[in-house]
């Protein structure tokens, strides 16, 4: 098993309120409190400087509703020591991920949890009204995700979509990390078979024979030909 090691992960979002509920129970809220995760929400309109703490603005070429600008996310994440002025990166920056919610971005998958839950900082953007400015993914972010095809009205849900999948794989965050090699979408593949527990008659409905066989073999078998895959 590797080193059990401190994940942060910084959020930049114009509604900072909606994280806490989901961040401190369960999983996520014993790795906090068992120093696993540093979760640091922050108010993205901090980083603008007029009175009204504006964060958005009207397309450039017209179109419907308005668009985040650039500017307050660089000046966070120069905040955050990750971005020099000239939007390069700082030392602390290359060992972190900076991931922009996006509906246009890449789907998100397990292989990609798996990828950013070695990395010892990860940064969230999320994106409100009619979405950001092209800049910040071209040239702040490390990579765009989309967590399905379909569009939601913020990056608040999505970015704790991918924490929570990210946070789950990291040392020490399960109890018991060899079920993480029985779980679906482990290497593309679906293993998740059909799972049960008392009683073995509800109302008629019956647990399958095999399960209570206490024969291992032959569970197993059924296990592996009921696992659906991609
Ligand atoms: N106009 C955009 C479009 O058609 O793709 C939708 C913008 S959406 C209302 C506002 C923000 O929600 C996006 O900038 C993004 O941050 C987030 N968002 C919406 N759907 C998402 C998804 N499926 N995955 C990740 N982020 C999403």
């Amino acid at each position: 098993m590797s080193k059990k090691k401190n994940l942060r992960a910084d959020v930049l979002t114009v509604f900072p309120e909606m994280f806490p509920g989901y961040l401190d129970y369960s999983i996520l809220g014993r790795a906090k409190k068992a120093k696993l995760l540093d979760a640091r929400v922050h108010q993205l309109r901090d980083w603008t400087d007029d009175k009204r703490k504006t964060v958005d603005d009207k397309p450039f070429g017209g179109g419907p509703g308005m668009v985040m600008k650039v500017e307050p996310f660089h000046r966070a994440l120069m905040s955050l020591k990750l971005l020099n002025k000239a939007g390069g990166k700082t030392a602390a920056a290359r060992k972190t991920r900076i991931i922009l919610t996006s509906a246009k971005g890449k789907i998100f998958s397990q292989a990609d949890a798996k990828r950013l839950s070695k990395y010892d900082r990860l940064v969230f953007l999320c994106g409100r009204y009619e979405g950001v400015d092209e800049r910040v993914a071209k040239k702040l972010a490390d990579e765009e995700f989309s967590i399905g095809k379909y569009v939601l009205t913020g990056g608040e849900l999505p970015a704790l979509v991918m924490l929570d999948a990210v946070v789950r794989l990291r040392p020490g965050v399960l109890g018991q990390e060899a079920s993480l090699d029985q779980e679906s979408w482990n290497d593309g593949e679906s293993r998740e078979y059909p799972q049960y527990t008392r009683p073995e008659d509800y109302r008629g409905w019956r647990v399958p024979e095999v399960l209570l066989s206490g024969d291992h073999k032959k569970i197993e078998e059924w296990r592996t030909g009921q696992a659906t895959s991609e």
